[in-house]
């Protein structure tokens, strides 16, 4: 029976793409996880992809697979050019197939982004973001490269994929050819836009010839290059025209270079800040569109398609997130999705540093034949305490598999640290997690004692099978002369307890928590600062499209606050952040001319300021209020104590260990140690 109103029914109307009758507008789009990388990963791989196909994909890509050795991204990464390579890419389009959905396989020719010896290029120009200098394609090389695209797509076709996506966008190789940024050829290959975007139409052409008709083909077009020299909108436009000719089906939108100064994808970066591009290529082509970029929610994705954007929306990291967000979506239970945040720490940040992906907020996925929530054969009385995300990740899988248990916070409300960072400007997404967590609790039937200070006498007297402490962590107070002066106050009564801070603040400690104090201070909350229309004003993007790259002068606010960002270690603030966001805090910090100071020492606090020592000389920084954001200390009060008497315990997240804490190891292990209660 069909539904009166079904939710979010431009999302779930079905569309044609070239031979292809898709079921709905989502794309999975491509990501690399590292499962790519290497023959014995791919039954990983494709039980990865066939869950998400299972719950309703209408359409998959896989992460980018190189066309040959000089392609790769880096050595050893996944590649299709033997037919020898042919039987592992089967066990993937078996899997997603068998659900009856589709996937195409991204060709990814990396170009200078290579880190490898071996990389080519248009032009000898090293990349900033890359140790090696690329080799210059000769004319002969330029034509192995197109004939590599061609054989590489074939072999797809082989595999049993539904067709490939051409990687135009990002910086990566075609991207290169197209922008004189990266392209100064003076042969047929470059010079005026005609020559530099042959490159793209001949791949796109003799791929279309190879393959045949009914073989999906799409493009991924870089819409907004960010980067100094990059495309002009009419070039986009006439490529886009010319694409379509060629014989595509689909065309995919591509916002911004690798090695763009400017956030693309991070928390700070609006949901759907960039569907207005693809928007502005819409009347100049037939063929549909899709667009992407902090698409994180359905309503998001909705919006976009009501508002006539895009045809289709892609979503990557969300699907990563939940394997079952369009199932959830189409049967109206959104509520129930594990929201992506957009933070980047388990999913970019792992590829950048050769790990495996997976996600802050669901640690089974890319791990999805390790670890699984199997129902219990003897179900136990469990108490978990703490319902930051170590204890909520712990309490609901417990549940899930059949435990009855009881979760207690000392707070009024669930979430631990999370309620902090939730007020960070650009991080409201967090509250997502805990809505999402808000209705797992619900689901799964745990027992939630909110305004509940578990003790050994409470927790004894329930004769509890097993007890796990998530009790978190205090604010560390360093041993700093006049740390009692009324001007010093700590993070959490900034963040927590809305303590008034005056308009100069020293803030003491620039790990993650300083970082996002001073962030906070720096903002005026009563603007709509995180708006697109600011957003692309602070980083400097013309949504007239009138620049070459989208490139328009960067108008950071005005800032609020004089804020004092502090460490005693004498090296680059931030160092330690995230690979794929830190240089955003850095960046946008600067924006707001926050001053940053290494390698000091701190004297002391009085009616003064805060009196520092840096370099061997004493200065006094005449603030209102010092914030103290000093790292912190386990909890382990109820431990110790539950020791003392004999309990045993099991420790997660900041009560086991302080250090280096952060919300993806709280519930990777709060949910593992729970798969196995
Ligand atoms: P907590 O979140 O500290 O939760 C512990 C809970 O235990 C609390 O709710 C407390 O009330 C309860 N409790 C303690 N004792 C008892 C008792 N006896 N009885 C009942 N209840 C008790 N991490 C990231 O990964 N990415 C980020 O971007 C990020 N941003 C952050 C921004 C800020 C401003 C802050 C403060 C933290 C941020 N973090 C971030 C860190 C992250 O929030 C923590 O790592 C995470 O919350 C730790 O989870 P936890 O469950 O171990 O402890
Ligand atoms: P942190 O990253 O350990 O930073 C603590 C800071 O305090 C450091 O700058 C340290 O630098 C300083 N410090 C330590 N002991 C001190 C002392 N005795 N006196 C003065 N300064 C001292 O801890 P955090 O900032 O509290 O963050 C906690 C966790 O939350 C982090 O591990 C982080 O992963 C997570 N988090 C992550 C994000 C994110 O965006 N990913 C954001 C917020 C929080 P010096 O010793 O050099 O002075
Ligand atoms: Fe999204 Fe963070 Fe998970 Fe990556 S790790 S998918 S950004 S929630």
């Amino acid at each position: 029976m069909t539904q009166a109103n079904p939710p979010f029914p431009h999302l779930f109307s079905p569309l044609r793409v070239g031979h292809v009758a898709l079921p709905n507008r989502i794309l999975m789009g491509s990501m690399h996880t590292g499962l790519e990388d290497r023959r014995r990963d791919y039954q990983k791989l494709a039980v990865y992809f066939a869950e998400r196909a299972q719950n309703g994909v209408g359409l998959i890509v896989t992460g980018g697979i190189a066309p040959n050795i000089a392609g790769w991204v880096a050595p050893f990464a996944g590649k299709l050019n033997s037919r020898w390579e042919v039987g592992r890419h089967k066990l993937v389009t078996d899997a997603v197939h068998q659900h009856d959905s589709r996937i195409c396989m991204q060709i990814l020719h990396a170009g200078r982004y290579s880190y490898s010896p071996l990389a080519v290029a248009p032009s000898a120009i090293q990349a900033p973001i890359s140790p090696f200098s690329p080799r210059e394609l000769s004319a002969s090389g330029v034509e192995k490269q197109i004939r590599a695209f061609v054989r590489c797509a074939q072999l797809a076709r082989e595999a049993g994929y539904d067709g490939v996506e051409i990687m135009g966008s990002e910086g990566y190789l075609i991207n290169q050819f197209l922008v004189e940024h990266t392209n100064h050829r003076t042969d047929e290959w470059g010079g005026s836009f005609y020559g530099r975007m042959r490159f793209a139409l001949e791949i796109v052409e003799r791929t279309r010839a190879a393959v045949g008709d009914d073989f999906m083909l799409i493009f991924r077009l870089s819409m907004l290059d960010l980067v100094h020299e990059g495309g002009e909108w009419s070039e986009i436009v006439e490529l886009g025209q010319a694409l379509e000719k060629s014989g595509i089906d689909l065309i995919n939108t591509g916002i911004g270079w690798h090695e763009a100064r400017i956030p693309t994808i991070a928390t700070s970066v609006p949901p759907g800040a960039f569907s207005w591009v693809t928007a502005k290529l819409k009347p100049h082509v037939s063929v549909p569109l899709v667009t992407t970029n902090r698409i994180n929610t359905p309503q998001v994705a909705e919006s976009i398609l009501e508002q006539g954007h895009a045809d289709m929306v892609s979503m990557a990291r969300p699907l990563l997130a939940d394997a079952a967000f369009v199932a959830k979506a189409q049967a109206g239970d959104d509520a129930k999705i594990n929201t992506c945040i957009g933070c980047n720490q388990a999913c970019l940040d792992h590829v950048f540093r050769k790990k495996r992906a997976t996600c802050l907020v669901n640690p089974r996925a890319c791990h999805e034949t390790e670890l699984n929530y199997t129902p219990t054969d003897v179900a136990k009385k469990i108490a978990v305490v703490g319902a930051g995300p170590a204890g909520l990740a712990c309490s609901t899988v417990l549940a899930e598999r059949g435990h009855d248990v009881t979760l207690y916070d000392a707070a009024n409300r669930i979430g631990g640290q999370f309620n902090m960072a939730r007020r960070i400007p650009g991080k409201a997404d967090f509250e997502h997690t805990l809505r999402y967590f808000k209705e797992r609790i619900a689901d799964t039937a745990v027992n939630l004692k909110l305004e509940t200070v578990a003790t050994v006498e409470s927790l004894n007297h329930e004769g509890y099978d097993e007890i796990v402490l998530a009790t978190g962590v205090s604010p560390r107070t360093p041993d700093i002369d006049g740390i009692d002066h009324a001007k010093a106050i700590s993070y959490y009564d900034v963040l927590m307890n809305d303590v008034e801070v005056g308009q100069s603040v020293a803030i003491i400690g620039a790990g993650g928590i300083g970082f996002d104090v001073a962030e906070f201070l720096a903002h005026d909350h009563d603007s709509d600062a995180y708006s697109i229309p600011a957003f692309l004003s602070e980083w400097g993007i013309d949504p007239q499209l009138n620049e070459r790259a989208g490139l328009a002068r960067a108008r950071p606010p005005k800032p609020e606050r004089e804020l004092f960002l502090l460490q005693r270690r004498d090296e680059r603030l931030g160092k330690n952040l995230g690979k794929t966001t830190g240089w955003i805090h850095r960046v946008s910090l600067k924006n707001r001319a926050v001053h940053m100071l290494q390698g000091v020492s701190y004297e002391r606090i009085d009616d003064d300021g805060l009196h520092i020592r840096q370099g061997g000389a004493l200065q006094v920084l005449n603030v209102d209020n010092v914030v103290i954001c000093a790292g912190q200390e386990p909890n382990r009060k109820l431990a110790d104590e539950l020791s003392q008497s004999g309990v045993s315990i099991h420790l997660i997240g900041g009560a086991d260990v302080a250090t280096e804490l952060d919300a993806k190891r709280a519930i990777n292990q709060g949910s593992r140690l729970a798969a196995t209660l």
